[in-house]
């Protein structure tokens, strides 16, 4: 086998995020970058900056209802060279939030700026957050994302941000991120998907929009959920991304697609956007249905 390196810029003219190289082989080099560009070229591309004034409310945007997210795992978080990922079993899933299906976890990773600079991929009225995660999820009836891209909503991936704070560490998070500068491949014991994200009742506004995969080929074939409130993490601890590095040794930073044209796509939001956003829990309780009302 001869495999040749093609630099993704090289491929996609729109895109400029320069991490992502494709290996492709040279006998189906051509036919692949001609499928790749005309994806990636597309009217329904990810990620998105999100205009919060924008939004369109949608009743149908019932919690997310999670599976298994309490379930301990053991797998491997593995620097691939491109990002840090980690396998999920795919009893973890999710339904509910008007997905339409129930879609099984595959895998999670990360995306991310320089030294805790901006590095999120979807923006919020043009602001970047630090890092996001993303966790990709399949339709149950498909056996990989390969198979599932081909179905335009086959493929469910949950967005959640990362802020950084001057307090306290998030502890899980701590740990999970550690062993990933050891190597290539480390053991991930113990943890669960809840470790790794919000409590379920702060997961309840979030946003959802028709996309695609923000990593090659770009396949549209991805139901996007961002959801709004942000994890918490440390300004070093978000810093320490930027000591991996990328398969050719080169610092691994700015691992994010920049956003992508809307093409008159609407985002929708799963709550009122008018009052609630930053009213204290108790009180948007009591107001819910009266902020609902007054859309
Ligand atoms: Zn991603």
């Amino acid at each position: 086998f001869h495999y040749q390196y093609i630099t993704y810029t090289l491929v996609c003219n729109k895109s400029t995020w320069f991490p992502f190289r494709l290996v492709l082989s040279i006998s189906s080099n051509l036919q692949q970058s001609v499928r790749i560009a005309a994806d990636c070229g597309n009217t329904k591309q990810s990620p998105i900056n999100i205009v919060t004034k924008k939004v369109v409310f949608d009743s149908r945007l019932t919690p997310v209802q999670f599976t298994g997210y309490q379930e301990t795992i053991n797998t491997l978080i593995t620097n691939n060279g491109h990002t840090v990922q980690v396998n999920l079993p795919d009893r973890a899933a999710i339904s509910g939030a008007n997905l339409g299906a129930n879609y099984k976890a595959q895998q999670l990773h990360l995306h991310w700026g320089k030294n805790g600079g901006p590095g999120s991929e979807h923006t919020i009225d043009g602001e970047k957050y630090p890092m996001e995660l993303h966790i990709v999820h399949i339709k149950e009836n498909y056996n990989s994302v390969e198979q599932a891209i081909n179905d335009p909503s086959g493929v469910a991936v949950l967005g959640l941000f990362y802020e950084a704070i001057f307090r306290t560490k998030n502890g899980n998070f701590v740990t999970t991120c550690k062993t990933s500068f050891l190597g290539t491949n480390v053991t991930l014991s113990a943890v669960s998907l809840d470790m790794l994200i919000l409590p379920h009742n702060e997961l309840e506004r979030y946003f959802r929009y028709q996309g695609s995969l923000t990593t090659p080929g770009c396949s549209e074939a991805v139901v996007w959920t961002i959801f709004e409130k942000a994890i918490p993490l440390s300004k070093e601890q978000l810093s320490a991304f930027s000591n991996l590095t990328f398969s050719d040794g080169t610092a691994m930073v700015n691992t994010h697609r920049p956003v992508q044209l809307r093409y008159g796509r609407e985002v929708y939001y799963s709550r009122s956007y008018v009052f609630c956003v930053s009213t204290a829990l108790f009180v948007s309780s009591v107001f819910t249905s009266l902020c609902v009302l007054t859309v």
